[in-house]
């Protein structure tokens, strides 16, 4: 028998304000999005912290704190996996992978760990960074949201 083809079943896309209150609002967004799909509390809380650190990032670093919109889109495939992208048209990074290291922060007030992309790492399965300076930043971000997986 054939395998069956993975199905798109539900897509959500979001634009915001880059301002700090959209965190917890992006928080609730996901949350809604993927509650009635049974998922652990476990679970939620690694997306969420994820998306949180990701529309953190558009603020402060994308933006540095000046207006701008943030977009967050969604989608839910048949297999139980979860696709979050976040992207801003912000400032861009020039080098993605030492942005992605550990402790590289470019805050220069010293409050940042520089640990946002290590966050989104961990606690997904997959994350994918496009970004181009002057132009802004798309961070992509996979997770299976099915508990017995
Ligand atoms: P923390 O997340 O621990 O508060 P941080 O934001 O500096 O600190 P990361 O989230 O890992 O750490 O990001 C590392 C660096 O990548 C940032 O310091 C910034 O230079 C750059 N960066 C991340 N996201 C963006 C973005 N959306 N636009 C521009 N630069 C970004
Ligand atoms: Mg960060």
């Amino acid at each position: 028998m054939k395998a069956e083809k993975k199905k798109c079943v539900n897509t959500l896309t979001a634009v915001f304000d880059s301002v700090s209150e959209n965190e917890a609002l992006a928080r609730i967004i996901i949350t809604g999005f993927i509650t009635r799909y049974d998922v652990t509390a476990e679970i939620l809380a690694d997306v969420k912290t994820a998306v949180s650190e990701a529309v953190t990032n558009c603020i402060v670093h994308g933006y540095r704190d000046k207006p701008g919109k943030i977009k967050m889109s969604a989608k839910i495939y048949s297999d139980g996996t979860l696709t979050v992208k976040i992207s801003d048209r912000g400032v861009g990074i020039d080098d993605v992978k030492k942005a992605m290291e550990p402790f590289f922060t470019t805050d220069a007030q010293g409050e940042r760990s520089g640990m946002g992309f290590a966050i989104m790492e961990s606690f997904m399965d997959k994350i994918k960074v496009k970004s181009a300076p002057g132009k802004g930043t798309d961070v992509t971000m996979k997770r299976s949201i099915r508990s017995h997986n």
